[in-house]
């Protein structure tokens, strides 16, 4: 169930970019794909992970690559390029709780965001 929430996770935020880069608008190729990155890694904010907020949809060629390997110019961008982003992000630097995850909630609850986005 774990994985399946991973999975449905990555969709819904892609799906919600309208299957975009959000940092360079380059759209899904044979030569790239699209990643659904976490703001807030998996990690450290365990009750961000299955939050869509905290998911940005990069390409994994270059967008992606600078998130993990360039942070402070990754941030620089999301200002620039996404700003509600940003601003989410800003917001939600002191929600460090912990939580334990309901799979079948979470499950649902992306189910019915993914099916709205396909409906619009
Ligand atoms: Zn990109």
């Amino acid at each position: 169930m774990k994985d399946k929430c991973n999975k449905l996770w990555a969709m819904v935020v892609i799906a919600k970019a309208g299957g975009r880069c959000q940092l360079c608008g380059s759209a899904a190729m044979w030569s790239d794909v699209l990643d659904a990155h976490h703001l807030y890694p998996k990690g450290s904010r365990p009750h961000l992970r299955f939050d869509t907020d905290n998911g940005i949809c990069l390409c994994r060629m270059n967008c992606h690559r600078k998130a993990h390997d360039h942070p402070k110019m990754f941030l620089e961008l999301l200002k620039q390029f996404a700003p509600a982003k940003y601003e989410w992000y800003m917001a939600n630097e002191d929600n460090c709780k912990g939580e334990s995850h309901d799979y079948d909630a979470i499950w649902n609850e992306l189910n019915d965001k993914l099916t709205m986005l396909r409906m619009e």
